[in-house]
C-alpha cells in the first residue's frame, strides 16, 4: 500500500477563496473585512445552496462592486468534471471530478423512485487499506476540505435542480474515510444540513465508517441525527483483521461498546454493511457470531445489516458469496431476529458500485 503525505490544496493563488469551504460566521467575517453588512453572507448562501449558482455574476440583489470583489477574489467551482460514466439503464451516474491541485476523487449519483442519492467521497484515496476495496487499493493521497465535500452534492443537485427533481440523500460513502477526515466531513455534514445552506434533513444523511471507535465516540456527542453506518464485514476478530486492518486497533469488543454508546446517546438505528465474499465471511459461523454479537452487546438496539455482494475490484482474487450462500447466510438472521437487506447492486457494472472508486478514467 502506498502512502502519501496530505497535501494541502493549492488553490488559484491569484482567487484564493474557495467560497464553499466558508461556514457562515467565516463568510460573515469575510465580508465584514470587507466593510460590507452581514446581512449579505445570507443572501450570498441563498444562491450557492438553494439557487446553485455556479457564478458570482449571477447573486443579483448584491451590489455590482460586491459581485466583482467576489470573482476576483474567490471561487464557486471547486470540481471539474473530467469523465461521466452511465449505468445502462442510466439511474446511475459516476463521475470523475479533478480538483485544483490535480488529485481526482469519484462521486455517484443513484436514482431510485422516489429519491435521489449522491455518494460523496471524503479523502483522496483512504490509508486504512481493506484488501477488497479499490480505495483502499490506491493509498491515501490527501484529506478533502468541508468545501470540496459539499460541491460534490452541489454538482449533482444543479442538474437535478434543472429537472425539477431535489437531491434527496446523502451518504459518506464514497472514496474514504470520513472519520478519519474528522473535521471537515462534520463541517460538511452542517452545511449540508444548514437552514440556511442545503437544507437537507439530518436524517438523510448517512456517515460510513470502517470502526475508528474513538472517532464514533466523538461523533455521538455532535447531536447529529444522521444515521451511522459500520463497514463491519466480519464478526470473528480473526477474519475482520484479515478484511480490515483496522481491527487489529479497534476490535470488534471495543466496536459494539462504541455502537451501543451511540445508540444511547442518539437513538439511531445503526446500519452494518457486510459485502459477502465467497468462502470467506459468507458461513454460518459468521452469521451466528454476528447474532451474537448483536443479542450480546446490543440488546434493546435498532440496527440493521445491509449484505453487499462483493463488488469486484482488479487486485483483490475473491469473489461475491453464491446465490445459496446468501440464503443460508439470510436463513439464520431471520431465524436469529436480525434484520437485513440485501443490496441492490447499482452501478457495479461501471465501476461505481462500494469500494470500487479509484481514481481511473474507465477504458
Ligand atoms: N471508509 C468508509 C466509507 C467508504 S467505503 C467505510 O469503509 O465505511 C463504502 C462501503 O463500501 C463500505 O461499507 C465498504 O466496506 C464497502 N466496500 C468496499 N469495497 C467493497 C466491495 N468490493 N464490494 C462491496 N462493498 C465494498
Ligand atoms: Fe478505506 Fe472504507 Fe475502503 Fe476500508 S472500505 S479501504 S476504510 S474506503
Amino acid at each position: 500500500m502506498s502512502v502519501t503525505m496530505p497535501r494541502k490544496p493549492t488553490q488559484d493563488p491569484a482567487r484564493p477563496i474557495a467560497i464553499y469551504d466558508l461556514d457562515l460566521p467565516a463568510l460573515e467575517d469575510l465580508l465584514k473585512a470587507w466593510g460590507e453588512p452581514s446581512y449579505r453572507a445570507p443572501q450570498i448562501w441563498e444562491w450557492l445552496y438553494v439557487h446553485l449558482v455556479d457564478a458570482f455574476s449571477q447573486m443579483t440583489n448584491l451590489p455590482k462592486s460586491l459581485r466583482r470583489r467576489l470573482s476576483e477574489e474567490a471561487t464557486i467551482d471547486l470540481l471539474e468534471v473530467v469523465d461521466t460514466t452511465r449505468s445502462p439503464d442510466g439511474r446511475t451516474r459516476k463521475d470523475l471530478l479533478q480538483l485544483t491541485d490535480g488529485e481526482t476523487i469519484e462521486a455517484v449519483l443513484m436514482r431510485y423512485r422516489t429519491r435521489r442519492t449522491a455518494c460523496l467521497s471524503t479523502q483522496v484515496g483512504c490509508a486504512l487499506g481493506c484488501p477488497f476495496c479499490a480505495t483502499g487499493q490506491m493509498g491515501f493521497r490527501r484529506d478533502l476540505t468541508s468545501g470540496e465535500i459539499v460541491a460534490q452534492a452541489v454538482h449533482f443537485a444543479r442538474p437535478l435542480q434543472a429537472e425539477g427533481n431535489p437531491l434527496t440523500n446523502v451518504v459518506l460513502m464514497g472514496m474514504g474515510e470520513p472519520l478519519a477526515n474528522y473535521d471537515e466531513s462534520m463541517a460538511a455534514i452542517r452545511r449540508l444540513n444548514h437552514p440556511d445552506g442545503f437544507r437537507m434533513g439530518q436524517r438523510h444523511i448517512t456517515l460510513s465508517t470502517v470502526g475508528l471507535v474513538p472517532m464514533i465516540g466523538r461523533l455521538a456527542q455532535e447531536d447529529l441525527q444522521i444515521t451511522l453506518a459500520i463497514s463491519l464485514h466480519a464478526a470473528t476478530d480473526d477474519l475482520r483483521n484479515q478484511l480490515v486492518p483496522i481491527n487489529r486497533r479497534y476490535g470488534l469488543e471495543a466496536l459494539f461498546k462504541a455502537c451501543a454508546a451511540y445508540f444511547e446517546k442518539t437513538g439511531r438505528r445503526i446500519s452494518f454493511e457486510w459485502a459477502l465474499i465467497e468462502g470467506l465471511n459468507d458461513t454460518p459461523e459468521q452469521a451466528h457470531a454476528l447474532a451474537d454479537w448483536v443479542h450480546g452487546s446490543l440488546p434493546g438496539t435498532l440496527v440493521h445489516v445491509n449484505l453487499i455482494p462483493l463488488n469486484p475490484s482488479l487486485e483483490y482474487a475473491r469473489g461475491p458469496a453464491a446465490s445459496d450462500a446468501v440464503d443460508a447466510f439470510t436463513a439464520i438472521l431471520e431465524a436469529r431476529s436480525i434484520p437485513y437487506t440485501i443490496r441492490v447492486r447499482r452501478g457495479a457494472s461501471i465501476q461505481a458500485g462500494c469500494g470500487q472508486l479509484r481514481q481511473r478514467r474507465q477504458p
